[in-house]
């Protein structure tokens, strides 16, 4: 596995949704784009990530993730599962 950037595996793992007026109710946004700085918009593309549950705009952290593997806001790994629900190490990291 590739350090520094998310796999192709997680970022299409991940669902965005067109945003209608609010942001999901187990979503941890603010309202706007921690990366463009601008509010959602009605009808734009959010994605949300799964192991913070930060919402972006999916054309915003796309070209993040392909360049790094963690959140510009609060700096977690990205990855398809929500560290609430399992409190394990990282043993899905590959020697
Ligand atoms: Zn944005
Ligand atoms: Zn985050």
């Amino acid at each position: 596995m590739v350090q520094g950037q998310v796999n192709s595996e997680i970022l299409d793992g991940m669902e965005d949704f067109t945003f209608e007026s609010r942001i999901p109710e187990d979503s941890f946004g603010t309202g706007d784009c921690a990366i463009c700085l601008n509010a959602f918009e009605h009808g734009q593309r959010l994605l949300v990530i799964p192991s913070c549950r930060h919402v972006y705009h999916t054309d915003c952290i796309r070209p993040v993730m392909l360049r790094r593997s963690t959140c510009p806001m609060c700096r977690r790994q990205i990855s398809l599962e929500d560290p609430a629900g399992r409190n394990e190490n990282e043993s899905d990291s590959v020697v």
